[in-house]
């Protein structure tokens, strides 16, 4: 139990660690981790929301959820910093509850407003993929009127070699919900294609360390033009990430390329900046 506290005697002296704690964290990471704990439950985390367009019209289809952390402090924290300790420390299903209510909520208040917008959430490679998910989803569908097929979850392939019998259980379920499902940072694990053929996803993304290069680097566009076609012969939605100028565009559209989402289009945003951006985007 998380309440639970143990001593434990070290070269500098006496540390309190909390039980279900990772035992190598420095006494740095330790507060940061208690800070986190209750920052998540004081509301401290923020969902900034990424624009992701058509690659051929333009059109601005949907929103990959990124969370920021509003450190009293530290101010504004990115996800690298924070991500791995809440992995490490067991507060994943916290932050993942957290950024799916502020995600599924803000999307339901775009629908109503009539933008039929999809928003995606990262589900990190500790998640918990369980029934508690699966009830969650669906419960927060239901209370912010958002039906599922605008939801979508991003897993990363290192999240399906955890477990992956049971990972196949519950992707199986939260796609007879309807709910979309993308392998994040394609390209970048191993044996991404079986995946591909047991698991009922519908989108890959490109990752941006392939795609911020392609036009540099020929190693990059092969992999690119790889996974686009791929993506195209297994009819999922392809959606190139870190798209950072109209040059990178223009050839991703020319390979075949379905989405687009990069700094080209917008960097990650505060939901009330995108409400604006996205007025002034449509005129
Ligand atoms: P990711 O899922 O691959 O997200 C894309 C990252 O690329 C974001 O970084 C985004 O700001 C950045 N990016 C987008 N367009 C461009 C571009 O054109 N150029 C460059 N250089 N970068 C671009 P961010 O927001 O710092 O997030 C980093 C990672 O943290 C994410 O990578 C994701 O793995 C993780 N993360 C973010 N939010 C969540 C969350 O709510 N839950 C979990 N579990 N992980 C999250
Ligand atoms: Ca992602
Ligand atoms: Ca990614
Ligand atoms: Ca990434």
């Amino acid at each position: 139990d998380a309440a639970m506290y143990y001593a434990k005697n070290s070269g500098s002296g006496l540390h309190v660690y909390e039980k279900g704690l990772d035992a190598n964290e420095t006494p740095e990471r330790l507060a940061l981790t208690a800070e986190l704990r209750q920052g998540i439950s004081a509301g401290q985390l923020e969902v900034y929301v990424q624009p992701q367009a058509s690659l051929h019209t333009g059109q601005v289809l949907g929103v990959e959820a990124l969370v920021r952390w509003r450190h009293p402090r530290h101010g504004l924290l990115f996800p690298d910093t924070f991500i791995p300790l809440a992995e490490r420390n067991g507060l994943i299903p916290q932050l993942t509850d957290a950024v799916l209510e502020q995600a599924v909520a803000a999307c339901g208040r775009w629908r109503r407003a009539g933008h039929r917008l999809t928003v995606s959430v990262n589900l990190s490679a500790r998640s918990n993929l369980n029934e508690n998910l699966i009830a969650s989803v669906q419960q927060l569908l239901t209370r912010h009127g958002v039906p599922a097929r605008a939801l979508t979850l991003e897993i990363t392939e290192s999240s399906v070699i955890r477990d992956p019998a049971r990972t196949r259980i519950v992707l199986d379920r939260l796609h007879d919900l309807g709910v979309g499902l993308s392998i994040d940072d394609f390209g970048t694990g191993y044996s991404s294609l079986s995946y591909l053929r047991q698991l009922p996803v519908q989108e890959v993304k490109i990752d941006k360390s392939f795609v911020m290069n392609m036009l540099a680097e020929a190693s990059d566009a092969a992999i690119v033009r790889s996974i686009v076609d791929l993506g195209t012969n297994l009819d999922l939605t392809v959606v190139a990430e870190g798209v950072e100028d109209a040059a990178t565009w223009a050839e991703l559209e020319r390979l075949g390329c379905t989405n687009m989402q990069g700094f080209y289009l917008a960097a990650p945003m505060p939901l009330a900046v995108f409400t604006d951006w996205l007025a002034a985007r449509e005129g």
